[in-house]
């Protein structure tokens, strides 16, 4: 999350506040420290992150709290609440034309409008001008904003890790199964179901209905209903009799284009036996994206992971030292483990210079004779500056086990520009893997230029894996490029980036991400023995 974009919640968060008649110097404080956040040199997600926000003017304790949620849920819970309660389509018009939330329902209470739909509508019959305040200048502004307004955008859908937890919740107190795009392990999920077995629908639907999550039924039928969440996204409840409970799965699971190319699809009291009838092999819920009736491969699973290649400590903005993060990746059954803290140039956090690095070197040391035959790799996750060189000296990084290169500023980079600098680094000799190449961020920000197929010779040449991060707000790789990615012949890494030893478990989401790239263990690195990561090149 950038600065802008946590400015702007707090700007908002001050005006609702504003507008719900709460304390002036609460909504004065959000307001001034929206814009020490947009003038801060640094990115402040990472100050949040690394627990030093309040080394910010202006940010005191309470302040630091909504930040935290903001940086690590993506929203203000309670914002959230007062822009439902406050016309939230108004404002949300309001934002797209550059209006501050109090001035959007000022214009509309002015126009006598309560929705966004009446306020285009008298703008429409030019009773802008009407209100005060409002020349013929600003008028024709807003007007011409209007006409260029976009349609309404899709629902954005739920982060992977959320929309498990939440659709996993359910069906476990259910007893059923969770489906749709929870269970092909999409990165953003919109179709949150769960399918239940039982002769008699109705006790399902009331316990559905009486789950803590759901807040009220918007649908309800023979054989299922649809719920919705106090956030307003909808799960829907599939209940099949026993008989049919497979084909009920098999139908909830795939996306629609999977699911036609089988029908009519068989009944079977599971999936096994659904497609037994149908005369094909059981494919894996993370295949059934397109049309699909050969035989899967043997895809990549999670024991198979040897290791993980990319994560943080304490020395730079992780939550657990070297010793805590080796013990529980062995703990994990891992042979090994990388440590890749950031370099300076990251910018926000402690970055290592090469004197940081070799005294971190003897903490691994330390931790290793304690943690033996499990190994701490001497890792890097070094910047790639704008020249495409490296954030450290080479013969710091000649010293290192395994260096992960990333880029972390300039994501907005033009294609050509980017795609040589990321492809000067990777001719580094020292370098081993990408990072999360396309720097998305999911529902927050759109992936990089990068020229993917120009990378994938590059680390081909160069003998450069690329990474599958897990983190649940990047899967980056995709799904998509890392099959595009095999396509091209190149190796993959499934990695979490934890920042935490809980970031550990992230692994099942970096091989799902894999998986839905159709990727089996011979083409992911870090499912070969410590050996094969040590003389890789
Ligand atoms: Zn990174
Ligand atoms: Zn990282």
């Amino acid at each position: 999350m950038d600065n802008a974009r946590i400015a702007d919640r707090l700007e908002a968060f001050a005006s609702m506040l504003d507008l719900s008649d709460a304390n002036p110097h609460s909504v004065r404080a959000y307001r001034r420290a929206a814009e020490t956040v947009r003038g801060a040199g640094m990115p402040v997600a990472d100050l949040v992150r690394s627990g030093r926000a309040r080394e910010l003017r202006g940010i005191g304790r309470g302040i630091e709290g909504k930040l935290r949620e903001l940086v690590e849920t993506g929203e203000i819970a309670e914002l959230a609440e007062l822009e439902r309660e406050l016309a939230p389509d108004l404002i949300g018009l309001g934002r797209y034309l550059g209006l501050g939330a109090k001035r959007s329902l000022e214009l509309a209470r002015a126009l006598d409008a309560r929705t966004a739909q009446e306020f285009r509508e008298a703008a429409a019959a030019g009773r802008l001008r009407t209100v005060a305040g409002i020349g013929p200048k600003t008028e024709a502004q807003l007007l011409e904003a209007l006409s260029r307004e976009p349609e309404p955008r899709a629902r954005r859908g739920l982060l992977l890790n959320r929309a498990r937890e939440l659709v996993g919740a359910i069906a476990a107190a259910l007893d059923g199964e969770a489906a749709g795009d929870v269970r092909r392990w999409r990165d953003s999920c919109e179709w949150l179901v769960v399918v239940c077995a039982a002769t008699d629908p109705r006790p399902v639907i009331g316990a559905f209905a009486a789950q803590p999550q759901i807040v009220a039924l918007i649908e309800e039928g023979e054989s299922g209903a649809v719920g919705v969440t106090v956030e307003g996204t909808p799960i829907e409840l599939v209940v099949a009799p026993p008989q049919r409970f497979g084909t009920a799965l098999v139908r909830a699971t795939g996306s629609p284009a999977y699911v036609e190319a089988l029908e009519p699809l068989p009944e079977a009291p599971d999936e096994e036996g659904v497609f037994r009838a149908l005369d094909l092999p059981w494919c894996p819920p993370e295949l059934r994206e397109e049309a699909f009736r050969g035989e899967p491969p043997e895809l990549v699973t999670l024991e198979e992971i040897r290791g993980d290649l990319h994560c943080h400590t304490t020395w730079s903005d992780g939550r657990a030292s070297v010793e805590e993060m080796g013990r529980a990746a062995s703990e994990r059954g891992y042979e090994y483990l990388a440590i890749c803290d950031h370099t300076p140039a990251v910018g926000v956090v402690t970055g290592l210079s090469a004197d940081d690095l070799r005294r971190q070197a003897e903490e691994i040391a330390a931790a290793n004779e304690v943690l033996a035959p499990f190994r701490i790799l001497r890792g890097i996750e070094c910047d790639i500056l704008p020249d495409g060189g490296l954030d450290l000296p080479d013969d710091a990084l000649a010293e290192l086990d395994w260096v992960q290169a990333s880029v972390h500023r300039g994501q907005r980079t033009p294609r050509r520009e980017l795609t040589k600098r990321v492809e000067a680094a990777l001719r580094n000799p020292h370098v081993r893997c990408l990072s999360h190449p396309k720097g998305r961020y999911i529902n927050r920000r759109a992936e990089n230029a990068l020229d993917l197929e120009r990378v994938f010779e590059v680390a081909l040449e160069e003998g450069v894996a690329l990474e599958v991060n897990g983190l649940p707000d990047r899967l980056d790789l995709s799904g998509e490029h890392v099959r595009e990615a095999l396509g091209a012949g190149v190796e993959i890494v499934c990695s979490t980036d934890s920042h935490s030893v809980r970031g550990l478990q992230n692994m099942e989401l970096a091989v799902a991400t894999a998986r839905r790239g159709w990727a089996t263990a011979e083409r992911v690195l870090n499912t070969r023995p410590l050996e094969a990561i040590l003389n890789h090149r």
